[in-house]
């Protein structure tokens, strides 16, 4: 048993707080939405709800539940074989309210969910389909599991009327047994990645990789070769950061230095997009950027 690394002084910065901020936080007691930003204590809350310069309020809400079938060794969510039932409500509950809520971009996502025959695609998709329908306007990224790689489900999700497809390959191929549950896999996540875009090509692809698990730079610069060859148009790098003494441990705190190379990097091999940063999450500032950059 190693010692436990030091935090170093820029993951202990205060973020700034935006103006919509206060107004999501009111409005939200009531809409019986869970969101993972809030669950998660997530760094970035203040910045994602209170938008920035584009004043773009962004949020993740969790979908089928707060029980995995699954045990990824970074994660904190909890886990069962056998979770609860869906709700069969949960797909226009949840539209109904994130219409009401006021968001211009909104990220869903959900546990992994084995258990059940489509691995609740068809719930994700409805979810989608019907918040469209209530506001054609907001943005809609989906942040899906791998389905065990059935493409029947990425597909039903891909064509649901969302505007990015994401799933996050969580670190390096040479990791992620030691990282991921063991029915996840780099290729399975590729393939999802790549189906998507190829059932739709107008979406965006989207997928994370978590850094200072002690992965190698040559590793690094491999996978995102792998993912811009799979038509990956959106990378986001960020801190992996231990949840609970019972997780993976931090291998690394990589400098903000190092993440800035790699979101050259990522910008020269050709994303549409590559945040990187010690803060950076999967979801962090999206409406931000895509409001900016592609819908203008
Ligand atoms: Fe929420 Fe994601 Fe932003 Fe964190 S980075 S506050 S989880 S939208
Ligand atoms: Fe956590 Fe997702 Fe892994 Fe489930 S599949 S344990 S929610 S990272």
């Amino acid at each position: 048993k190693g010692e436990r690394l030091r935090l170093p002084p820029w993951l202990k910065t205060e973020i700034p707080i935006g103006k919509n901020y206060n107004r999501l936080k009111n409005t939200l007691r009531n809409l019986n939405l869970h969101t993972v930003c809030e669950e998660a204590r997530c760094p970035n809350i203040g910045e994602c709800w209170g938008g920035g310069e584009y004043a773009t309020a962004t949020a993740t809400i969790m979908l089928m539940g707060d029980t995995c079938t699954r045990g990824c060794r970074f994660c904190s969510v909890k886990t069962a074989r056998k979770p609860p039932p869906l709700d069969p409500n949960e797909p226009e509950n949840t539209a109904k309210a994130i219409a009401a809520w006021g968001l211009d971009y909104v990220v869903l996502t959900s546990v992994d969910r084995d258990d059940l025959a489509d691995g609740g695609a068809e719930h994700f998709a409805k979810t989608v389909s019907n918040l469209k329908e209530r506001n054609p306007k907001i943005l809609v990224e989906c942040l899906t599991p791998d389905f065990r790689g059935d493409l029947v489900a990425v597909e039903k999700i891909a064509l649901s009327g969302l505007d990015v497809y994401a799933h996050n390959v969580e670190t390096v191929r040479q990791l992620q047994r030691h990282v991921r549950d063991p029915r996840a896999n780099f290729d399975q996540s590729l393939s999802v990645l790549r189906h998507a875009k190829s059932v739709k090509p107008s979406i965006l692809t989207k997928t994370s990789i978590m850094l200072g698990l002690g992965e190698t730079d040559a590793q690094v610069h491999e996978a995102m070769t792998e993912l811009r060859e799979s038509g990956v148009d959106c990378l986001t790098l960020g801190q992996y950061m231990q949840p609970t003494k019972r997780h993976l441990k931090v291998e690394e705190y990589v400098t903000p230095e190092k993440f800035a190379y790699w979101e050259k990097v990522g910008q020269e091999m050709g994303f549409v997009y590559t945040a990187s940063g010690p803060l950076v999450r999967s979801s962090y500032k999206a409406g931000e950027f895509f409001l900016k950059n592609l819908i203008e």
